[in-house]
């Protein structure tokens, strides 16, 4: 039986007043929360306030990108170590936005969860297809792709070292939700191709959806089968809709 995991991906927002205020209302509401583990991804500059802040709870800390590159003169990046160093056990690699906005290929990201990997962290690995894609009939192209990347540069035993979300990338931030059976198709397909390869591996790894999730629709996605939690944007910055969102499914 594989726990419900639900994380949220802060992106680019807050402050260290706004986050204080959230993580009060998560730790308060926390006792609610019966089955599922939590994680939250601030941005880099606030992971220390954060770790400080989760310190003696059960919420994980995580990150949401990291360099491939182990250290060295590579200005602007942060390592798997640092992230290690700084109490994170989650890192997000290829969420869409970091492949769309920042050239983060497969390769990369396959190296970047080679990286996470390495340092005794979680690679939380985002695939999705874009609505061309979809509309073209090429989703399962696009996300056996994505996974082939890491497959075949870890091996699939890899991938029960981290989690998988499928994010369809127009159903991030844009209010429109996969139907719980398009999320449960796609899902079902990435647990096959990895069961083809290693069926233990395709049993034990967590794949979270992800796509503008909100408590009023949780309880019907978290309730597919193999749709093991979320990975949460725009309501992980509210206390209330992430905790509703913790408390939905299995
Ligand atoms: C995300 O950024 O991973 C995401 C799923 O965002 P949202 O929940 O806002 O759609």
């Amino acid at each position: 039986m594989r726990q419900p995991l639900v994380a949220g991906n802060w992106k680019m927002n807050g402050s260290k007043a706004s986050i204080a205020t959230l993580l009060d209302g998560i730790k308060a509401g926390l006792a609610s929360v019966e089955k599922a583990a939590l994680v939250v991804c601030p941005p880099f500059v606030y992971l220390e306030q954060v770790a400080e802040a989760l310190r003696g709870t059960r919420i994980a800390l995580g990150a949401q990108n990291v360099s491939h590159e182990p250290s060295g003169a590579f200005t602007g990046e942060v390592s798997a170590a640092m992230l290690k160093d700084m109490g994170c056990a989650y890192v997000i690699v290829g969420h869409s936005e970091r492949r769309s906005y920042y050239g983060d290929t497969d390769l990369l990201v396959a190296k970047k969860f080679a990286a996470v990997r390495a340092a005794g962290m979680k690679p939380i690995l985002c695939v999705g297809e874009t609505l061309e894609e979809r509309e073209k009939n090429v989703t399962e192209a696009v996300v056996a792709r994505q996974l082939a990347a890491v497959i075949e540069l870890e091996g699939a035993a890899a991938l029960q070292d981290g989690v998988i979300a499928y994010e369809p990338v127009w159903a991030i931030g844009t209010g429109r939700t996969a139907t719980p059976q398009q999320a449960q198709d796609v899902h079902a397909f990435i647990r096959g191709r990895i069961a083809a390869i290693d069926e233990a591996v395709a049993e034990k790894v967590q794949i979270l959806y992800g796509g503008s999730v909100k408590g009023a629709n949780a309880e019907e996605l978290f309730g597919q089968q193999d749709i093991d939690g979320g990975l949460i944007g725009g309501a992980s910055l509210n206390a209330d809709e992430f905790l509703a969102i913790g408390r939905a499914g299995r």
